[in-house]
């Protein structure tokens, strides 16, 4: 069990940029008997989903991702049997399948749901300048019904006026008519 198969199994990982198939149910701590890595801390536990090793718990420096890994390493499941081997790694494959498709799934949901957020932005943009355009129709009508108001009072004044003189013409005329006429017939 060397620090060799650490590394395989740690890069295998990377490889694939996945992390483990099942959600592990206990904590890297969460084992006795206490095992100290060359630091003096309790090493952690984790399990390999690498292509030799899938599903095979180890132990391994808590420090193991920083500068500080004493690079303490040690296997606690012996070897899997080779079918029990083939079908961890189906499965995982299978997990890390469906796990890349939910991931190009939800990528795509976001990215529908960003052209649909742009489109309502264009599409509130357009309203507004419509409604912009209406107010300005609106406001040229209210100012041709106003300018029509106007002109149909004047209209209203012009015809008035001219039916009140024209009668009061009639009565002068015929006032005058009544005074002229008499004298002419008696003188
Ligand atoms: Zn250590």
């Amino acid at each position: 069990m060397g620090e060799s198969s650490s590394s395989r199994a740690s890069s295998s990982a990377a490889r694939v940029g996945l992390g483990p198939p099942v959600p592990y149910r206990e904590g890297a701590l969460s084992y006795q008997p206490v095992v100290l890595c060359r630091c003096g801390l309790k090493a952690h536990r984790r399990i390999s989903w690498s292509d030799d090793n899938p599903g095979r718990r180890y132990l391994r420096c808590s420090r193991c991702r920083t500068n500080l890994d004493c690079k303490f390493f040690d296997w606690i499941d012996c070897e899997h049997t080779p079918f029990l081997k083939n079908l961890l790694l189906e499965l995982r494959n299978a997990v890390w399948e469906l796990q890349k498709e939910r991931a190009e799934m939800q990528q795509a949901f976001r990215r529908e749901i960003d052209e649909l957020k742009e489109h309502r932005q264009q599409l509130e943009v357009e309203d507004m300048c419509k409604a912009e355009e209406l107010k300005a129709i609106e406001k040229k009508l209210t100012e041709r019904d106003e300018l029509l108001q106007a002109l149909a009072l004047n209209i209203n004044a012009g015809n008035r006026s001219p039916s009140v003189s024209f009668v009061l013409l009639v009565f002068v005329v015929g006032v005058l008519v009544g005074m002229v006429v008499p004298s002419v017939v008696m003188g």
